[in-house]
């Protein structure tokens, strides 16, 4: 059982990405890399957390958006089997205004985290659901962070902003994409070609990571309080679980027809973060079900002492009355994967290949000239 933090960071794009780059030609992941290896460093002076980097840290290569969510959730999934049961995601990138390749005057930070709103559209799509916990949790990392951001940098405080970004919506775990100034700003350039700034974000986007998930100072001594008990992921469950059954499917939702994220084998034990009816929220992200005929876990609840607080219910609580569970089901087969990529560069993803085709009409109606469909 692992308290620790899994902490992902990605720094956007590589350095042989064409049109990512200031007017003088200075790539945007040469600033992004430098706020990386600020977090890097920040984050030395707390304990509790295990960092794993997303991007190519030789700036040779830019991996694709997907492949880097994709390492994301598998990095998260092995946390969750290891009995971690927190991990958060932090996009560095630095604006572009113009595509003129001239200097402009635009200026200032902003921070991105999940629109829900265009998602509903997105998962229309056959795009990926994202609960409502992960989008508050988001939007509270998002506060811990950009202040200390906007600090940083001294430039203009351009606000928290949702969006519908592939790093902030494909990760199982809050993530949220910080914009630390705009790289064709004739303002923000000075910033960004001062080391110095960078690596203030970076540690200022750590002690945000620190302030949020509660880390402590390497030496033992609290150094950010904790952030309130309300954030979903940070809760340390209200009791424990032992899994009796083999192949006990953990979902996203705590019904039937929510999607499989990973099997759990007899004998491992989870924390209980909430129970719905006859599911059991075993984590930030996934639920199981008791079963109805035969009991497929054996709950425990914590003792009183250590004011374990049950995790507050979402926004929209479901009645308490969820359809009978059946035994763990059979995992989901996968269907191929159908890559739409418009101009070279990947769009999107779907099981469903009509809603790759709906995806490949859009990048054509909205100007792209070469869509293609890769199944996989
Ligand atoms: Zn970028």
């Amino acid at each position: 059982m692992s308290e620790e933090l899994l902490v992902l960071v990605d720094g956007g794009h590589g350095l042989g990405t064409s049109g990512k780059q200031t007017p003088d030609g200075e790539k945007e992941w040469t600033f992004n890399n430098k706020v990386v290896l600020g977090i890097v460093n920040g984050l030395k002076k707390y304990k509790g957390y295990r960092i794993v980097r997303l991007d190519d840290s030789t700036g040779k290569t830019d991996p694709l958006l997907i492949n880097r969510t994709n390492r994301a959730n598998a990095l998260i999934r092995k946390h969750l089997a290891d009995g971690g049961t927190r991990a958060i995601l932090v996009s560095s990138h630095h604006n572009a205004a113009g595509s003129t390749g001239k200097y402009t005057t635009a200026t200032g930070v902003e921070t991105f985290y999940i629109d829900q709103t265009r998602l509903n559209y997105q998962v229309n799509l056959g795009g990926r659901n994202v609960e409502t916990s992960r989008i508050n949790a988001s939007k509270k990392l998002a506060e811990a962070v950009h202040p200390g951001v906007v600090k940083a940098m001294g430039l203009r405080d351009r606000g928290i902003k949702r969006g519908n970004l592939h790093m902030v919506r494909e990760p199982n775990c809050p993530a949220i994409l910080v914009e630390g100034g705009f790289m064709d700003g004739s303002i923000d350039i000075k910033a960004l070609r001062d080391a110095k700034k960078l690596d203030a974000q970076g540690k200022a986007i750590a002690d945000g990571i620190a302030k949020y998930a509660g880390l402590k100072a390497a030496t033992g001594i609290p150094v950010a309080p904790s952030a309130k008990p309300s954030a979903p992921a940070e809760v340390k469950g209200i009791g424990r679980v032992k899994i009796l059954a083999d192949k006990l499917n953990l979902r996203d939702k705590p019904d039937l027809s929510g999607k499989v994220i990973r099997e759990l084998h007899a004998g491992n034990e989870y924390n209980v973060y909430e129970i719905d009816g006859m599911w059991y929220k075993l984590s930030s992200v996934g639920w199981a079900s008791i079963g109805s005929a035969k009991n497929y876990m054996e709950y425990t609840p914590h003792p009183k002492k250590e004011t374990p607080k049950p995790a507050p219910k979402p926004v929209a609580p479901k009645p308490p009355s969820p359809k009978p569970a059946k035994p763990a089901a059979k995992p989901v087969e996968q269907k191929p994967l159908h890559r739409v990529s418009a101009d070279g560069k990947q769009v999107n993803a779907f099981r469903d290949e009509a809603n790759a085709l709906n995806q490949a009409r859009e990048s054509l109606k909205s100007g792209a000239k070469d869509v293609r469909i890769t199944k996989q």
